[in-house]
C-alpha cells in the first residue's frame, strides 16, 4: 500500500489515525456488533457520538454559550441560499466578493432579496482580498458576508471587516481549524466539512443564537431553517451520521495536535516552506498577493502552460497527486490542509527544486 502526498483541494487528505481508527472501528463500534454507518440516529451510541463532537469542537475553537452549533447537509453551497433566507429581515444584505465562492454566494442571495457588492478583487482575477478598511456596511444591511479563505485563489483575509452592530458571516470552508479564530466577532461562521475536516456530506453552521430566528422569510424549506435544527439538535431528519463519527475523530486529533494553537503552528510553517522557495524560484511563481496569501491553498505557475502540464504529469510519479489547479484558472495549486504533513510539503519543493533544475 502506497499513501500518497494528497494535494487535493477537496475532498482532501484525513489523518491517518482517524482513518486506522474508523477501520478498526468499522465492523464493530465499540461492542455494538456493528458500524456507525449501521446504526440508528435515535441511539444512545450515536447521541453520544454527536454530543461528544460538538463539546470537542466548541472546546477547540472556544464557542461562546450564546452560539449554537448545527451539522446540516447540502454542503456549504446550500449555506449560500439559508444565509440570506434565515437572516434577511430587511431584506437586504452586503457582501465582499473576493473569490469565485462569495461571487456564486453573491449571486444566490440576489434571488432572495438586495445584495449590496461593497467590494470586489475580480479586476485583478481574485488574486487579492480587497481593503477591509474601505468597507462601510449599508445602514439596513441584516449583515456582511465574506468568504474568508478562496481556496480556489488561495488568498485569506488576515483582518476582518469592522461592522459594528450588523452581523459578519463567515464561510470558512477551507480554513476551518486551520488556526485559532475568536468566534465573538462573527455572527456567523459555517463551511463545508470536506476540506479540512472531515469526508464531504455535511457543513457545520456556528450562528449567534439572536440569529436563529422564527421570523426567517416565510418560504424558507423546513429543512433550511436554521431553528428547526436547532430545536431538532441536528437531527429533524437523519443526519449525515457517519461523517459526524468521522469528524468527531478529526477533532479529538486535533486535541491531540496541541489543539488550534498547536495545529495553526504547523501550518504557518508548512506554508512558509512553501512561500519561502516560491519567493525565490526563477521559473516558479505564487499567484496571490503575498499580504493576503492563504496558508492552506497555494496556487503557483510557471507561466508557461506547456510546462504546467509536464510538471503536474511529472509530481504524479512522484506521490504528489491533486497538484492541479482549479478549472477555472489552471497552474498548479498545493491545498496544505492540517492533515497534510510536513514531509508532504517538503517532498513537494524537493520536486519542485529538481523539476526547475530540470526546465531552467
Ligand atoms: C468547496 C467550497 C464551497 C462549496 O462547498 P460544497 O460543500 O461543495 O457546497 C464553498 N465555499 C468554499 C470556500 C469552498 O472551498
Amino acid at each position: 500500500m502506497t499513501r500518497v502526498y494528497n494535494f487535493s483541494a477537496g475532498p482532501a487528505v484525513l489523518p491517518v489515525p482517524v482513518l486506522e481508527q474508523a477501520a478498526a472501528e468499522m465492523l464493530d463500534y465499540q461492542g455494538t456488533g456493528m458500524s456507525v454507518m449501521e446504526m440508528s440516529h435515535r441511539s444512545k451510541t450515536f447521541q453520544n457520538i454527536i454530543d461528544t463532537a460538538e463539546a470537542d469542537l466548541r472546546d477547540l475553537m472556544g464557542i461562546p454559550e450564546n452560539y449554537k452549533v448545527l451539522f446540516v447537509q447540502g454542503g456549504a453551497t446550500t449555506q449560500f441560499a439559508a444565509i440570506p433566507m434565515n437572516l434577511m429581515k430587511n431584506g437586504v444584505a452586503d457582501y465582499i466578493v473576493s473569490g469565485s465562492w462569495s461571487k456564486k454566494a453573491f449571486k444566490e442571495a440576489k434571488m432572495y432579496g438586495t445584495a449590496n457588492c461593497l467590494a470586489s478583487s475580480e479586476d485583478e482575477t481574485f488574486s487579492y482580498v480587497p481593503d477591509v478598511d474601505a468597507i462601510k456596511v449599508s445602514e439596513d444591511a441584516d449583515y456582511l458576508y465574506i468568504c474568508q479563505n478562496e481556496t480556489i485563489y488561495g488568498t485569506v483575509y488576515h483582518k476582518l471587516p469592522e461592522t459594528g452592530d450588523v452581523p459578519l458571516v463567515a464561510d470558512v470552508s477551507s480554513c476551518f481549524l486551520s488556526e485559532p479564530i475568536d468566534v465573538s466577532k462573527y455572527g456567523v461562521i459555517y463551511g463545508g466539512v470536506q476540506k479540512n475536516v472531515g469526508p464531504a456530506g455535511l457543513a457545520i453552521v456556528i450562528a449567534r443564537e439572536d440569529l436563529i430566528r422564527e421570523d426567517v422569510l416565510e418560504y424558507t424549506p423546513t429543512l433550511l431553517r436554521w431553528k428547526t435544527m436547532a430545536d431538532a439538535g441536528s437531527m429533524y431528519n437523519t443526519p449525515a451520521c457517519y461523517t459526524i463519527y468521522i469528524c468527531g475523530l478529526v477533532f479529538k486529533w486535533l486535541k491531540e495536535q496541541g489543539g488550534l494553537e498547536g495545529i495553526g503552528k504547523r501550518n504557518r510553517e508548512k506554508a512558509a516552506l512553501l512561500y519561502d522557495f516560491l519567493d525565490q524560484s526563477k521559473l516558479f511563481s505564487g499567484t496571490a498577493r503575498k499580504e493576503d496569501r492563504s496558508i492552506m491553498n497555494v496556487p503557483f505557475v510557471t507561466g508557461d502552460a506547456d510546462l504546467d502540464a509536464k510538471f503536474i504529469a511529472e509530481a504524479a510519479e512522484h506521490n504528489i497527486a491533486n497538484i492541479k489547479g482549479h478549472r477555472s484558472v489552471g497552474g498548479m495549486r498545493a491545498s496544505i490542509y492540517n492533515a497534510m504533513p510536513r514531509e508532504g510539503v517538503e517532498a513537494l519543493v524537493a520536486f519542485m527544486e529538481q523539476f526547475e533544475k530540470e526546465n531552467a
